[in-house]
């Protein structure tokens, strides 16, 4: 491809910092590069307790595990994500109940989350598609109202905010994913936001593979043993030393790709008003980070026209989520509250453009270019 769908940007400082690690020896969790990097999440993030991971997918294991989630519970989340946010819960023995996504901003609908609470339910896990926040002051006030955790699930979201809240502090917990394919990255990586400090304790415990060795580390205890269940959640401090140099430059990173973001947002206005295309839904009370760009199509057919009409041009685009539920594991461990028809719809319609630090002006335009004239040539439908 000429011009990829994605291409991993890096900031100049990520070897420094790993050589760093290296002269240090130290490279298991926990080292230099991890402390700044807690420092810097809960700075950014107004969490009580950042804890680096080794995934998002670690990340959302963990707070599945201090959900106290047992088997035949359920938790409510949509089924227009990436197949982690269910795994996490299955993992436990849950159910994860699918509710349908809005047609703005493709994140759960708030207003039908109430009717699929059951007596099992015990939380719900909102995910922020395209770093553009949910409707978190609802979804907050129906986990109160019905004593439920709401777990974040935040892998799009860094630097994103809510009503001035930064995604993934809102809820209980938050999960954050420094995957490539993601804004801040360092090859596989993530975050637990604890939100909660009652969860704190234990959320270190759950990381250390169920031992109390960071209590250890800080002498608050004389031995360190095992006391829980848990994993190995840490993210080495090689990685941890490449996030540095990300999360240095993360201000920078997140206006260079709104740039690209906002070029791509204008250039597609004539398309949206002629109903060639549909462009993304921001809402006024949603700060974004750019982390995406879609537009969604008229039907299937348009869509893949236009994905086979980049691809001749070398421009990769690509759609996105296979709806959990109609999976065969989603079929398997999930139930989804009643039939879905957003998600489906939508997710037969939407393609993703290439949205990359380092894309130069002129690809820009040339995609925007390649786009217009595959629509505009289009059978309206
Ligand atoms: C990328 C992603 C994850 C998983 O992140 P990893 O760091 O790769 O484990 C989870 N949820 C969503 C919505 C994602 O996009």
């Amino acid at each position: 491809m000429t011009i990829p769908f994605n291409k991993p940007y890096m900031t100049g400082n990520e070897a420094g910092f790993i050589a760093q690690a290296h002269a240090n020896r130290h490279l298991a969790g926990d080292g230099e590069f991890t402390k700044k990097c807690h420092s810097w999440l809960e700075e950014q993030t107004g969490s009580h307790k950042a804890l680096l991971t080794h995934s998002c997918t670690a990340a959302l294991e963990m707070a599945a595990i201090l959900a106290n989630v047992q088997p035949g519970d359920e938790v409510i989340m949509p089924s227009y994500t990436f197949v982690s946010t269910a795994n996490a819960f299955v993992l436990r023995g849950a159910v994860p109940v699918f509710v349908d996504i809005r047609r703005d901003t493709l994140n759960i609908d708030e207003s039908l989350i109430e009717a699929a609470i059951t007596e099992r339910t015990r939380a719900i896990v909102p995910v922020h598609y395209a770093g553009v926040g949910c409707e978190m002051d609802t979804i907050m006030d129906i986990a109160r109202r019905h004593d439920l955790l709401v777990i974040e699930d935040a892998a799009h979201g860094i630097m994103s905010t809510y009503k001035g809240r930064p995604l993934g502090s809102i809820g209980n917990m938050g999960c954050l994913s420094f995957h490539e394919t993601k804004n801040i990255i360092c090859g596989e990586g993530g975050a637990l936001l604890v939100n909660d400090p009652q969860l704190a304790q234990r959320a270190e415990i759950i990381r250390e593979k169920g031992t109390n060795r960071n209590q250890f580390f800080r002498g608050e205890v004389e031995k360190y043993t095992w006391v829980d269940i848990g994993s190995s959640y840490l993210m080495s401090d090689l990685s941890a030393a490449f996030l540095w140099a990300q999360m240095e430059e993360a201000k920078s990173i997140t206006a260079k790709r709104l740039n690209i973001w906002q070029h791509y947002h204008a250039a597609f206005a004539d398309l949206e008003s002629r109903q060639l295309v549909r462009r993304p839904v921001v809402l006024p009370e949603c700060r974004h980070n750019a982390h995406m760009y879609y537009l969604l199509l008229p039907n299937i057919a348009a869509r893949t026209q236009l994905i086979r009409h980049l691809k001749q041009r070398d421009i990769g685009a690509v759609f996105h989520y296979v709806p959990l539920h109609s999976s065969p594991a989603g079929q398997r461990y999930g139930r989804a509250h009643g039939e879905l028809h957003v998600t489906t719809d939508m997710a037969n319609r939407l393609v993703r453009l290439p949205l990359w630090v380092e894309l130069e002006a002129t690809q820009e335009v040339a995609i925007e270019a390649a786009v217009k004239l595959s629509r505009s040539n289009a059978y309206k439908s």
